[in-house]
This record gives C-alpha cells, sequence and structure tokens, in this order.
C-alpha cells in the first residue's frame, strides 16, 4: 500500500464515500486479457489502447527488475489488477472486502483515505479506480505493480526494500516528468533537511521496520528513505551484491527472518556503521544535483 503523494493523481480524496449501489460480488472470474496483465473492470468500458499501454509497462518494469536483481521471472506471472469506474465504489470495496482487518484500519491513524490504489498479497491483486488510469500506468500504480512482482518472486522481502524498490522503479521507468522531477527535487531537499536537523531514521531502525512498523512511520520520511537507501544500493555493484545476498538469504527459510540490520552489519564490507555513513555522505552529495534524478538505473 502507498499514500499517493503526486497531487495531480490525488485530488481530492480525502472522505470516505458511501454507495448506495451495492458491490457486485467479486471473484477470481471477474480477471479478463490474455497479455501479462489481467484486468477486472467494474462500472466501466476500459478502452483497448489503455490495456495495451498497461501490458507494455508492466512487461517494462518487469523487465527492469529482472537486470536489476537478476531473478528468473516466473512463465506464469500474470499481474491482476481489479479497477471501479467510481470512486465510491473503489472505497467501499476497500473497507468491506480488502481492509478489513483491524492492523489495516489502525495504519490510517484517523488520516483521512488517500490511497489511490493498493496491491495486496492475500488475493494478489492491485485494486484502484480509474481515475488512476491515464494512458499509462501512472507512478502510484507502477509502484503496485512492482510489489506484485517482488511478492510473486521473493519471500520475506522487508518493508524498506519493497517500498524503496518500488518507488524507484515507478521513477526509472518511463523519462521522469515535470512532476515526477519536482517530486525528485523535494525529495533530496526533505532528506538533507533531516538530516541537518538530525531527524533522518536510524538506519537501523529503517532496516528493522516490519511491515505493520513502517505503516507507523511518518510516511513521508518512511518512503523517501527507504527510496534513498535502494538508490545507493543499486548505484554501484558492491552495494548491489551484497543488498541480493542478503536478500538471497532470506528466501525458502523455515524459521523467522534475521534482522536485515544484522545480516547488512555482517555483509557490508564496512558494517552497518559504514554504510549510514555512506549513505549520508549519498545525501548530501545528491543534494547539489537536483536536476538530474539519480532514480534512474545505472
Ligand atoms: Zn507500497
Amino acid at each position: 500500500m502507498k499514500p499517493a503523494f503526486i497531487a495531480a493523481i490525488l485530488t481530492a480524496l480525502s472522505f470516505i464515500a458511501c454507495s448506495s449501489a451495492p458491490l457486485p460480488p467479486l471473484g477470481e472470474n471477474d480477471f479478463k486479457g490474455t497479455g501479462i496483465c489481467q484486468l477486472a473492470v467494474h462500472g466501466f468500458a476500459f478502452p483497448a489502447q489503455s490495456e495495451k499501454a498497461i501490458n507494455d509497462s508492466v512487461r517494462q518494469l518487469l523487465e527492469r527488475h529482472r537486470v536489476a536483481l537478476g531473478f528468473v521471472p516466473k512463465p506464469d506471472f500474470r499481474l491482476r489488477m481489479r479497477v471501479f469506474g467510481n470512486y465510491a465504489d473503489y472505497t467501499n470495496a476497500t473497507f468491506s472486502l480488502y481492509w478489513t482487518n483491524a492492523a489495516d484500519r489502525r495504519a490510517l491513524q484517523g488520516r483521512p483515505f488517500t490511497v489511490a490504489g493498493f496491491y495486496t498479497s492475500a488475493t494478489k491483486e492491485i485494486v484502484t479506480w480509474k481515475q488512476q488510469m491515464p494512458g499509462f500506468l501512472g507512478t502510484t500504480l507502477l509502484h503496485e505493480a512492482s510489489h506484485a512482482i517482488m511478492d510473486a518472486h521473493y519471500d520475506n522481502v522487508p518493508a524498506w526494500l519493497m517500498e524503496g524498490s518500488a518507488d524507484y522503479f515507478a521513477f526509472a521507468l518511463h523519462p521522469p516528468g515535470e512532476l515526477q522531477q519536482r517530486m525528485m527535487r523535494q525529495r533530496w531537499t526533505r532528506l538533507n533537511e533531516w538530516l541537518r536537523d538530525r531527524s533522518l531514521l536510524p538506519l537501523e531502525k529503517l532496516l528493522n521496520a516490519t511491515n505493520t512498523d513502517f505503516k507507523h512511520l511518518d510516511p513521508e520520511k518512511a518512503y523517501t528513505t527507504s527510496w534513498s537507501l535502494f538508490q545507493l544500493l543499486m548505484s554501484n555493484n558492491n552495494n548491489r551484491t551484497m543488498m541480493l545476498t542478503m536478500l538471497g538469504e532470506r528466501q525458502s527459510l523455515h524459521e523467522k527472518p534475521p534482522e536485515c540490520s544484522a545480516q547488512i552489519d555482517r555483509l557490508h564490507y564496512g558494517g552497518l556503521k559504514k554504510l549510514e555513513t555512506a549513505w549520508h555522505a549519498w545525501i548530501i552529495a545528491g543534494s547539489s544535483a537536483t536536476n538530474a534524478p539519480r532514480g534512474q538505473l545505472r
């Protein structure tokens, strides 16, 4: 799940709508499509052109993940996306069918519901509404599609890695538009502010945050710092190899996965402390490159 920070696609969604029309029963058979994306569309006709654009984007996104992380995509991987025609049906379905447990509701912490779309591993679907469906997948939906890809190919992905990689790949897929560039500049600025006023999340806390912990962090800080750390780890081969070793050790476990900070302390050539120092230096160096987004794959 990701709160949508992108103003242009967020719009004024800060209410939970009540629809008088009962929701249609939702099921497996709703999903149609012969491409990598299976779409379930409720209450409107989905343009064939958009369906093609979504399939193209998701195929590219999967390829980026494959190249960066070095896994073999499952031949039967399909991305399932449920799209509602109106906002009321979307929010009703969210709260009656998907976010039914107390932890999900608590995660909102009294904040308005401004989630433009989300991925749920329980049913392996992205759920959204048609507001978010321009000619190609928007950054938010690419973010959710990344979760679907990671969920299909890995177990025990730490929350920071799940969220950081999703933003990284979502930003990197298409040449960044003006809005995305502005957002990335803002992220670098905020990172530097947090570093200066000593309010950046401690690396150990970020690395070890469970999914529940993560939902209770300040969302802007949690997503921005995760994105920044993932960028740094993707920025050179040693870091990337270290991260992939860490992730590899968390696969096919019979017991609880180890603390991510302990793994990195052991696997990083200078331990956790050195990585934290390198991360801070990365943030400072990045602040001068305001107009050169560093979310691109290298
Ligand atoms: Zn997310």
